[in-house]
């Protein structure tokens, strides 16, 4: 090889390295992820989806009975007996009500910005009365003084946004947590569908691993910071890992799948809906899965069992 064909190579691969690397630092981390894991086309892909069905099509479905915990006088541990669910995974965006605190509120609201984002944190509000929706403490922390704050609050049926992301808010208990943390508060009210919230609060954090670019092992519990007992709810059931599951859940559909339909048809209707909770004790239901991929529509027939 001549000495300009060897610099011509070197020209061109510099160009590259140069150019490639202004395209990736142009992506954000999260974006660059989801280009480097889409789909292409073939059969395996419907391999791939067939696995993401996997994890949703539990073969059998645990009941799930658990405590709430509140500090409200006589809602103190209040038993809850709930049927199971199957995690759906349900492709509508997240609707987040804008509850920001004035910032005049400078108890709530410090005015200092956060420098970078590492942590999602988990809580529970650990209020149990009927009355302590994520409406409710929306509207209480506008008008609070306490010097507690957080950024998102998640009950069954809402999600506000208190802060915004990029400030400092007061929940971890530890400068490290609420320096570098996203705190979301999960509702614990007597009443509350807790299995939807979860769901939710998954669906919410997925978005925020995506948005930050992190990994799953970025999800901490207040506990972690603090060692208060908190999200008590999650951590006294057992349901944390539960809870990373559910995440994983979503991170795929709004990640590797997101461009591909997905519809959740219950065919037992009495004994599940079309979320995928189960209303009525059975032995078995049966439900199927409607998959549009490129214009292609695959139907999934599927089963799982009650554990009695
Ligand atoms: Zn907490």
């Amino acid at each position: 090889m001549d000495k300009r064909k060897i610099l011509l190579i070197l020209l061109v691969s510099v160009l590259a390295i140069f150019f490639l690397n202004i395209i990736k630092v142009k992506i954000k981390p999260g974006i660059e992820a989801v280009k480097t894991t889409a789909i292409s086309t073939g059969e395996e892909n419907w391999s791939d989806i067939e696995t993401f069905i996997d994890l949703i099509a539990h073969e059998e479905i645990d009941r799930t009975d658990f405590y709430l915990y509140g500090a409200e006088k006589g809602f103190e541990k209040i038993a809850v007996s709930s049927n199971g669910y199957l995690p759906f995974y349900q492709q509508e965006p997240l609707n987040i009500i804008n509850g920001i605190v004035p910032k005049s509120n400078t108890d709530i609201r410090p005015g200092r910005n956060r420098t970078t984002t590492k942590y999602i944190v988990i809580h529970n509000t650990g209020l149990a009365s009927p009355a302590a929706t994520a409406a409710l403490l929306n509207r209480s922390i506008n008008n609070s003084t306490r010097e507690a704050s957080w950024h998102f609050t998640v009950d069954d049926k809402e999600i506000y946004q208190q802060l915004y992301i990029d400030e400092v808010g007061w929940h971890a208990g530890d400068k490290e947590g609420n320096e570098y943390g996203i705190g979301i508060e999960i509702c614990t009210y007597q009443g509350i569908d807790f299995n939807t919230a979860l769901r939710k609060a998954a669906k919410l954090t997925a978005k925020l691993l995506i948005d930050y670019g992190l990994g799953f092992n970025a999800i901490k519990q207040h506990y972690d910071f603090s060692g208060k007992n908190c999200p008590q709810v999650i951590r006294e059931s057992g349901r944390w890992e539960e809870f990373i599951e559910l995440v994983k859940i979503e991170y795929l559909g709004q990640t590797k799948f997101y461009n591909i339909d997905f519809k959740w048809i219950s065919k037992s209707p009495r004994q599940l809906d079309h979320y995928g909770r189960i209303i009525n004790n059975a032995e078995k239901v049966y439900y199927q899965a409607v998959v549009i991929y490129k214009g292609e529509m695959r139907i999934f027939d599927l089963n799982s069992r009650l554990k009695q």
